[in-house]
């Protein structure tokens, strides 16, 4: 059948048989589609994608950025200069040459760049989030041409056949096929929290609600637990989340931090210059002191106003942002929700997953443990290449029944597949399988020679509440009617007896051994006694103490297949078979990442569903926890109360044998104890913790789908040390930011000061004209300040501790330090200016305006800020001792903003329309000795805390 034929109006899917839905889509539910079929449905149907609708238009982004009171009072400034100008042009009072409006239409312009930058900002960080998103986005596992294959979802065409496994989010609409447990959550399409439990083989009536249609799976749900083969039946839009999606992709937009800080800092900003304005106006009018009339007054009321407004901030904090998200992604670390951005850098508690997170997650079998025999295993990585020695000589394993009859259980009882890619054997699935399908291939006993031999026909998932899995298998014998297996494989004679079906369970070795009541010696079972138990469970110790990850395994035939959901009762009274134990090395670079976070004030805490000695050795190795330290495990947990566990919190570095639940508890715990807390997680069950957490951080490679959705970051190397660097971005990301508000916001405070003092010292007029105080807030200011968000590290950002999250924008000085330099700054620009402003009246000559002492004014305020930038990159180090070329955007930006000030005062035109006025290079150079002064205070104060022992931060 080609694409053509395929149906083209929707068949009922919940009506029909497996068969008959395989045939209408004309697929195989063993082989999938050929890539050619794939081709010609991706051309008929579409990509499996979703349009996007909802969230605000762009009309309301763009009128939201208008809500801020900064711009509002901007635009009262703009409209009341515009009225006075308008006065003015009617009455004829215009000096010659001045055009009308000039400031109205400059002020309104920076309005709207601004709301026009608000609004690109806002739609970018939208796009990047959602693009972000989609990086961390799904693969599916499919069946095409009889080959499994993890594809993007947006390629999955109907007709495909994919598989379910816990944790994924359904990637499209489909007919099960077959199913073991399914359990999927249906909320994000019927509301219905709970979870619904799937059945293949039903066929339904056409007028079944969307609820009740248990044999078929819906795009946007969750597996909860369980497995399940699906033939794709709607892709796309054609799907039913489709059909209702609108909201579904939009991002949702929170105000971070950062957004509520400024908030803060504006309404300040905007009251503190409101309360100065009335000063200067009721001080102005009382004295009657400098001010020509009420015009003058107004002047300067505006020019305070508009001095007051960082209007280059939001441009430089995008950028920062920006920066500080792409520094992340390279990386490793994928930013799923901005705040995370700028408050990585104040958490106190990483609490991490063991496997895969501090290890390798590359498991080797290093040793098995059966019939009191302890084998050792040699053989690297996951080629089946390997021996097994006892006492340090090779064995045949032959002579050993029970180890067959265990390596049997390995295969079976596992759901990866190893493979050879490109040369180099490889695993699908999870590590922990793959070790157990190498080692009984080192034996020779292959997976699908056994699966076809012991053809599953039920099983217990895997979860890591459970912490063990059973697989149930049709004895062949009994399937086909031919001759006994026994004859045919003496690895297990003894385990069928006369019984159709064998169950083989692994799992956490204690909970096997306790549900096990016999034990398999030789090639028959026996009853298990106390002292067989309690050599396995030292067994057991032995190997956990070295770091070792280790699975006990048991059988159990039996006459019948359990129905789903006995687990409990199904898995007692099992026969032991033995111990495996397998090593996950640590990565190398965790070692020095712990070191890091240790020196940062960060605490590492290892939580794991591992072995308390597994967990244990491997922590101490990292330098996570030291010899005698508590190891808490999740039975002890969960007999404490939660004020138990607050007491105990900051003590613990090492969980073990925990479920899912304990990791919320912990976290609730730490953050009752004021901590701020990093908590990585990957399985369907650690989304609440992941919610819960401060930063939840998920694992990009081995981490379900329904944790990524959960989380603020994804780790894409799934790696320890990739957390540590994205808290140090994090740190770098806030320090700078911090930087360049007390950079932009002296300047501003000094501006207003100075535009106040004027008219109180009795000089004529205003100094600066709203267009120059627009020109030094975005360009003088705006450059250097952008060249500061770029400044790297300085050298001792992991040495010191974190800071609050939840701190004022004003805390750890910044508030005192803006006001210290603003009233500095004023105070050294108000001198020159009561020098120049009598100086420039005395001394005239050809071309030189009286009033030019306002354009020195304007100058030195810029210089200044030029030294104060070169300064400010160390909030500690003298400049001498700053690398000048460690950020050289400083120095470049100090530069040009230098001739760029240079060409407003000399070249005519620029002249005329800033309206500045020509300065002889004598003062010139008085403009610039004065701003040095700035450069020279700064540095003095860092030489007076350095000698006072004080360091700021
Ligand atoms: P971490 O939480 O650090 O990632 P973990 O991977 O050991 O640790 P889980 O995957 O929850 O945590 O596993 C918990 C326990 O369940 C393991 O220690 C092991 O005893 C058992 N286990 C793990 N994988 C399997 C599996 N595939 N089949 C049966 N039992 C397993």
């Amino acid at each position: 059948m080609s694409a053509n034929s395929l149906p083209e109006s929707t068949p009922i899917w919940h009506t029909l048989e497996v068969d008959k839905a395989l045939d209408l889509l004309d697929s195989k539910a063993d082989s999938g589609l050929t890539p050619q079929e794939v081709e010609q449905r991706l051309q008929k149907y579409g990509t499996n994608e979703l349009e996007e609708h909802g969230g605000r238009s762009a009309w309301e982004i763009l009128l939201d950025q208008f809500k801020n009171i900064m711009l509002l009072m901007l635009i009262a400034v703009a409209f009341i200069s515009g009225f006075l100008d308008f006065t003015a042009w009617q009455a004829g009072q215009l000096k010659p040459g001045e055009v009308p409006f000039k400031d109205t239409v400059a002020i309104m312009a920076i309005v709207i760049l601004n709301g026009i930058l608000g609004y690109v900002q806002e739609s970018r960080a939208e796009q990047a989030l959602a693009a972000l998103k989609q990086m961390s986005s799904p693969l599916v596992r499919v069946i095409r041409d009889k080959k499994l294959l993890d594809v993007a979802a947006k390629e999955i065409v109907p007709g495909d056949i994919m598989l379910l496994e816990a944790g994924v989010q359904i990637a499209a609409d489909g007919r099960l096929i077959e199913q073991s447990n399914l359990q999927v959550r249906e909320s994000a399409l019927t509301g219905e929290a709970e979870a619904v439990n799937k059945q293949a083989t039903l066929q339904l009536p056409e007028d079944t609600s969307l609820g009740d249609r248990v044999n078929l799976v819906f795009q946007g749900t969750e597996v909860v637990q369980g497995r399940g083969k699906v033939l794709v039946t709607n892709t796309g839009m054609q799907t039913e989340l489709g059909k209702i999606a609108t909201m579904l992709q939009s991002v949702e937009s929170e105000p971070t931090p950062l957004q509520q800080r400024m908030t803060q800092l504006g309404n300040v900003l905007v009251s503190g210059s409101l309360i100065l304005v009335a000063i200067v106006v009721i001080g102005g009018v009382i004295q009657a002191r400098g001010f020509s009339n009420l015009q003058d007054l107004l002047e300067v009321s505006l020019s305070m106003a508009v001095a007051v407004v960082p209007e280059g901030l939001p441009a430089v904090i995008t950028v920062t942002l920006a920066l500080g998200t792409q520094r992340m992604v390279r990386r490793n670390a994928l930013i799923r929700k901005l705040p995370a951005v700028e408050t990585l850098g104040s958490v106190t508690t990483i609490c991490s997953d063991k496997t895969g997170t501090l290890t390798q997650n590359k498991m080797v079998v290093q040793s098995i443990f059966t019939n009191n025999n302890t084998f050792r295993v040699t053989g690297e990585g996951y080629a089946p290449v390997g021996d097994f020695q006892l006492d340090n000589q090779k064995v045949p394993v032959e002579d050993y029944p029970e180890i067959s009859a265990l390596l049997v259980a390995c295969a079976v009882c596992n759901d990866s597949v190893l493979q050879k890619e490109k040369g180099e054997w490889a695993i699908l699935g999870d590590p922990t399988e793959g070790a157990l399908v190498t080692l009984a291939g080192k034996a020779g006993i292959e997976k699908d020679q056994w699966n076809s031999k012991l053809p599953r026909v039920s099983e217990f998932p895997f979860s890591s509440e459970r912490k063990r899995m059973s697989v149930i298998n049709q004895v062949e014998e009994v399937a086909t009617g031919e001759p006994s297996l026994t004859s045919v494989d003496p690895a297990i004679t003894g385990f069928v007896n006369s019984e159709p079906y064998l169950m083989f369970t692994k799992g956490s070795p204690e909970l096997i051994l306790a549900r096990c009541t016999e034990i398999r010696l030789g090639t028959h079972s026996a009853p298990l006694t106390e002292e067989q138990r309690s050599k396995i469970l030292a067994a057991n110790d032995q190997m956990a103490s070295q770091g070792l990850r280790v699975l006990g395994f048991a059988y159990k035939p039996l006459t019948e297949v359990p129905p789903e959901g006995t687990d409990e009762e199904s898995e007692t009274s099992l026969v032991w078979l033995g111990l495996v134990g397998m090593l996950d090395a640590p990565r190398p670079e965790v070692r020095a990442a712990v070191a890091e976070c240790r020196q940062a004030g960060i605490r590492p805490v290892m939580i794991t569903g591992d072995h308390q000695l597994t967990a244990r050795a491997i922590a101490i190795d990292l330098g996570i926890a030291q010899e005698g330290d508590r190891v808490l495990t999740g039975q002890e947990l969960q007999r404490m109360s939660d004020q138990e566990l607050e007491q105990q919190v900051d003590l613990v570095s090492i969980y073990a044998r925990v479920a899912p639940e304990h990791k919320l508890r912990i976290v609730q715990a730490l953050q009752r104890r004021g901590r701020f807390v990093a908590m990585t997680g990957d399985g369907v069950n650690d989304a609440p913790a992941l919610k819960q957490a401060d930063i939840g951080i998920a694992m990009g490679i081995t981490g379900t789908d329904v944790s990524k959705e959960a989380s603020d970051m994804v780790l894409l190397d799934d790696n320890f040390a990739t957390i540590v660097a994205a808290t140090k971005e994090g740190r770098v990301v806030y320090t700078n930011i911090r930087r360049f508000i007390k950079y932009i916001l002296g300047s501003n405070i000094g501006e207003v000061l100075t535009i106040a003092a004027a008219p109180i010292l009795g000089l004529g007029g205003v100094p600066l004209t709203p267009l120059q105080i627009l020109w030094m807030n975005l360009v003088t200011d705006g450059l250097p300040a952008l060249a500061l968000a770029v400044e790297p590290p300085e050298p001792d950002v992991m040495q010191r501790p974190p800071f609050s999250p939840r701190e004022s924008i004003f805390a750890r000085g910044l508030g005192s330090y803006m006001i210290r330099i603003g009233i500095i700054f004023a105070i050294i620009t108000i001198i020159l200016m009561e020098w120049s402003y009598y100086h420039a009246q005395t001394v005239t000559g050809d071309g030189l305006d009286p009033e030019r002492w306002k354009t020195m004014v304007f100058t030195s305020l810029c210089i200044a800020q030029m030294g104060h930038a070169i300064a400010i990159r160390s909030n500690n180090q003298l400049t001498i001792e700053v690398n000048p070329f460690s950020n050289p955007y400083v120095l470049g930006a100090v530069v040009v903003t230098t001739i760029l000030q240079l060409m407003l005062i000399y070249v005519p035109p620029l002249r005329d329309f800033f309206g500045t006025h020509w300065l002889p290079p004598a003062e010139l150079a008085i403009c610039i000795g004065f701003s040095a002064l700035m450069f020279v205070w700064i540095e003095g104060e860092k030489i007076f805390f350095r000698f006072m022992g004080k360091k700021t931060v």
